[in-house]
């Protein structure tokens, strides 16, 4: 591996491709293949290979705001979802934690005891940081959590405004 990269990195042209036949893991985990055509290539010429094998499934280009989600290893190009945007992608690791860590996809962590319950019995909120998602929280946790600050403001007037995300 560590050879791949710095063969690509000395730039010896076509020749260099020729390691592993044109292949290689790279540092993030996803498998990479040369293709010097492929509008989404990479600056060294190199393309995730998973997206090469969702366009060829699908027929065509992945839509620009495409993303691939692998619910395996990243290098296990078997076991991938294509996800229409970002949010749907960040969706899908959400409920893949979820199942991971509490057996549930549906339960969500409330973000101040940081246990996991099913959606019905928290509060959801859209963050309004750049980054979107959901504030989840139990409203008792809130309400402790407000407690909390209050005394610490020695019951101040300032508005007492819940951390985002
Ligand atoms: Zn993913
Ligand atoms: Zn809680």
């Amino acid at each position: 591996m560590g050879i791949a990269r710095k063969i690509w990195r000395d730039g010896k042209g076509e020749q260099s491709y020729s390691w592993r036949g044109g292949r290689y893991i790279n540092d993030g985990g996803y498998q990479m293949v040369a293709n010097h055509t492929h509008p989404r290539k990479q600056q060294n010429g190199y393309v995730r290979d998973h997206i090469l094998i969702a366009e060829e499934i699908i027929g065509k280009p992945l839509p620009d705001k495409a993303q691939i989600h692998h619910y395996g290893e990243k290098h296990d190009n078997s076991k991938m979802v294509i996800c229409q945007d970002q949010e749907c992608h960040f969706y899908l690791h959400i409920r893949q934690k979820a199942l991971m860590e509490c057996g549930h996809a549906n339960w969500r962590k409330c973000k101040f005891c940081q246990e996991y319950a099913p959606v019905g019995e928290l509060h959801c909120e859209k963050c309004h940081g750049k980054k979107g998602g959901w504030s989840v929280y139990h409203m008792e946790c809130a309400r402790e959590y407000d407690r909390i600050r209050y005394r610490r403001n020695h019951g101040s007037s300032a508005a007492i405004s819940r951390a985002s995300c």
